[in-house]
């Protein structure tokens, strides 16, 4: 299947995950095809994900689930881009950590002690907000109390919404709003609009000609914009086209219905 004019002026595509390829367990109509269209191109392609949920393993068992190959080397996810952080700046501190499994996992391989559960955890000297189904009042007491007490709070992202198939649920950003509001401080964040996801695709993909495919403007348009590449949205997941028509700078290079309007055009 022959790429659009579009993808056809690009060497290389970073593609998110979550609202672009699939909707919560469910694959996106299209996607799959597209990903291999832009593949049998000759296109290089690398996969992030602002979804600290679920580890890279997960994602990348979750592709092969819908028919896609990948590697471990083709999937940035905010989880590792946390876990890299800590392990440079705060390894040996103590940590307070709101997130899955897989994010307490991230937290301790970087060399910090998790107090969670123990007397301490209300001075811990970091504090680590990711994706959470199980916050609960005592957590956002001990994360805040650290919070304020140390100032330092990390999150993996600000998105507030997560796009599922019965609609938008409450985000990181939505769990992290409430760890700030308590703390009186303002977290530093590890994920996308930051580049740093972005940053660590490119260096795995090398140099070339860069599109990132996104569904949302204020992470996926808006890092790639700080990463100085371009950026494509597509309108299967957190962006209503009238929100797309109505973005300030950055503005998306095209906008698609879906993943497989922008790689292989319309029907
Ligand atoms: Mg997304």
């Amino acid at each position: 299947m022959a790429l659009t004019p579009l993808l056809r002026g690009y060497d290389q595509v970073i593609l998110d995950l979550d609202g672009c390829v699939w909707i919560g367990p469910e694959p996106i109509p299209g996607s799959v095809d597209a990903i291999s269209a832009i593949r049998d191109a000759g296109v290089r392609l690398a996969f992030v994900t602002n979804n600290s949920w679920y580890s890279a393993e997960d994602q990348v068992a979750k592709l092969w689930g819908m028919g896609v190959q990948a590697s471990l080397a083709d999937v940035v996810t905010v989880g590792g881009a946390m876990q890299h952080l800590l392990a440079e700046t705060r390894q040996g501190r103590t940590a307070f950590v709101i997130g899955s499994e897989s994010m307490f996992r991230h937290v301790q391989d970087a060399g910090l002690r998790v107090l969670n559960g123990t007397d301490l955890a209300s001075r811990a000297e970091v504090v680590v907000v990711a994706a959470s189904l199980e916050l609960t009042y005592d957590d956002l007491k001990n994360a805040g109390l650290a919070a304020r007490r140390n100032g330092d709070l990390l999150a993996t992202g600000r998105d507030p919404t997560y796009p599922m198939p019965d609609g938008y649920w409450p985000g990181t950003g939505a769990l992290l709003a409430a760890v700030e509001a308590a703390s009186g401080r303002t977290a530093a964040i590890v994920g996308k609009p930051e580049p740093q996801l972005f940053l660590t695709a490119l260096d795995r993909l090398g140099e070339g000609r860069t599109l990132v495919i996104g569904d949302r403007l204020d992470s996926d348009v808006l890092g790639a914009s700080r990463a100085h590449l371009d950026a494509a949205l597509v309108l299967t997941g957190d962006t209503s086209a009238e929100e797309a028509a109505a973005a300030k700078k950055p503005t998306p290079v095209a906008v698609g219905a879906n993943l497989a309007e922008l790689v292989l055009g319309k029907e």
